[in-house]
């Protein structure tokens, strides 16, 4: 068994850095390997949010490195706290390990059962769905992990959210299109329950809704450990109540919801036209409200926008503070590139900087999948090219310069898919991943990438919040399986078709 040392986690830092530059971040800087004992390599974090967010996401990665430098079978597990401190000796066997992901935790022998480590509870694994690899988990209660339901029965949370470490306030770039939503979550993070209650923050797809929540989360967290924030989308709330209600769980799902610390609920917008769902969560507020606990929403409307929400929840929204996020000015695109460059450790000139900002108007997402592609490009071909404008340009080019149609919209999409596969929009949006809507949602996400300007990340947020790795996903399939399967490709033929006609009338 290879011996930790210095060169061996500096070759593990060096391959993700070449092999895995996305996911490499400044503060990948302060993480310490522990040990390396019967197969397995113990990497101690700086906090607990690192280390959930590095067990949950970057696994496989930290997986593969550490088998590719040292050319053995090691598994790799993040500590944080006592756990980073304990040197209990784990025999780990080899099956399974490397490369698959969030289940490495599950397949190792010798380790006690999921659930439990070191006599502590800590969530459960999750589990995968290989037609929907990268679909993010939703909710997360931090503090006790294992609650039990009215019964005394350990509630089953499976859906455990990743609180993103990038997502910090201090990582937030603060203009006149955010200020206020800023320092009103701040306020709230810093006071919860008494600042502004509720805080609601509306904006469109990409501005920092989701940043600020999770800032908020994370400040709170830090400030008191032991909160019990229950944090979770609008959607796996709908999902979560539906399931509950048909298993007879209403006890363990108000449970879970009643008794957390703070409320928050992201893209609550999501809530429009569900009644039963609207039912439930106005009781589960005025319970939270009364006992005087926090709850922020994110929505991509104002309260009063928010098609169809009865009229007693959109008084209630307005019973706290209402901001929003709107697009940002170049002077906080030039931030946000330099801060989201900063984060990966990327030097970038300020011509290029000012280049990217002016090109990109739209939102902070988009920034940052520019970054993301300038990295790319750099490292292309396993050989280092120097970031300069030239670079910005052909990476940039491939956002900007794809053939795409003017005439057609996003509508024109969903109406044709809607149409031909007699599929409601909303099931487009949803979770479900039965064959008769993922199909479409995958095509949907086809032809919305190939005829529309918005990126990955918006075609995924309009597709029921999905991440943008999702939706190239959908891309990859439908463009495999029309490659082998000639009544697909019919189908998709079809498809264009209709939109052709659609856009020709719409133009
Ligand atoms: P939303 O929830 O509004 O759709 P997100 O919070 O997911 O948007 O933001 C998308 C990306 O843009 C994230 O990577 C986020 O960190 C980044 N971002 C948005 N606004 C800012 C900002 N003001 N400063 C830094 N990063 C930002
Ligand atoms: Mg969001």
């Amino acid at each position: 068994m290879p011996r930790l040392d210095d060169k061996l986690w500096r070759d593990v830092m060096a391959y993700l850095r070449r092999h895995h530059a996305p996911i490499c971040r400044q503060w990948f800087d302060e993480l310490e390997p522990i040990a390396l004992k019967s197969g397995l390599l113990r990497i101690r974090t700086t906090n607990s949010i690192q280390q959930n967010y590095l067990q949950k996401r970057c696994l496989e990665p930290f997986t593969e490195a550490a088998q590719s430098v040292t050319n053995a079978l090691i598994a790799v597990r993040f500590d944080f706290g006592e756990d980073a401190k304990s040197e209990v000796d784990q025999e780990v066997t080899g099956m399974g390990l490397g490369g698959k992901s969030e289940t490495n935790g599950a397949l190792r022998e010798g380790e006690e059962p999921a659930g439990e480590r070191n006599g502590r509870a800590v969530p459960e694994a999750l589990e995968i769905d290989l037609n929907d690899p990268v679909e993010p988990p939703t909710l997360s209660v931090r503090g006790d992990s294992r609650r039990l339901g009215e019964d005394g029965q350990p509630f089953d949370l499976q859906d455990d959210v990743v609180l993103n470490p990038d997502y910090t306030f201090g990582n937030f770039i603060v203009g006149p299109n955010n200020q206020m939503a800023y320092a009103a979550s701040v306020a709230v993070a810093n006071q919860p329950g008494d600042a502004y209650n509720p805080l609601f923050i509306h904006g469109g797809v990409g501005l920092g809704k989701t940043h600020l929540l999770q800032a908020i989360c994370q400040t709170i967290l830090t400030n008191k450990p032991d909160t019990r924030i229950v944090y979770v989308s609008c959607e796996a709330f709908m999902t979560q109540f539906i399931e509950c209600v048909q298993r007879g769980q209403m006890l363990d799902f108000r449970h879970r919801y009643r008794y957390a610390d703070m409320l928050v609920i992201d893209d609550i917008h999501f809530l429009a036209n569900r009644e039963r769902s609207q039912e439930e969560f106005f009781h589960t507020f005025n319970e939270l409200y009364q006992a005087r606990k926090q709850l922020v929403l994110s929505s991509d409307a104002a309260p009063s926008e928010i098609p169809h929400l009865e009229e007693r929840l959109l008084s209630r929204f307005q019973w706290g503070l209402v901001t929003n996020v709107t697009k940002p000015h170049f002077e906080t695109r030039v931030a946000i590139l330099r801060a989201k460059a900063a984060l990966r450790g990327l030097e970038i000139p300020d011509d290029v900087i000012a280049y990217l900002a002016g090109k990109i108007d739209s939102h902070a997402r988009e920034l940052e999948g520019a970054i993301t592609s300038l990295m790319a490009y750099a490292s292309l071909g396993n050989c280092d090219r120097e970031i300069n404008l030239a670079l910005a340009a052909e990476a940039l080019g491939e956002q900007i310069n794809q053939p795409r149609s003017n005439h057609t919209t996003l509508q024109q999409i969903i109406d044709v898919i809607t149409g031909y596969f007699s599929v409601k929009l909303s099931d487009l949006q949803s979770r479900r991943r039965h064959k008769s809507i993922t199909e479409p949602r995958q095509l949907a996400m086809f032809l919305a990438r190939k005829h529309t300007r918005f990126s990955l990340e918006e075609i995924g947020g309009h597709f029921g919040g999905r991440d943008h790795t999702t939706v190239m996903h959908s891309i990859k399939m439908v463009e495999e399986r029309s490659g082998r399967d000639e009544t697909f490709l019919k189908q998709l033929n079809l498809l264009e078709d209709r939109l052709q006609q659609s856009s020709g009338l719409g133009s």
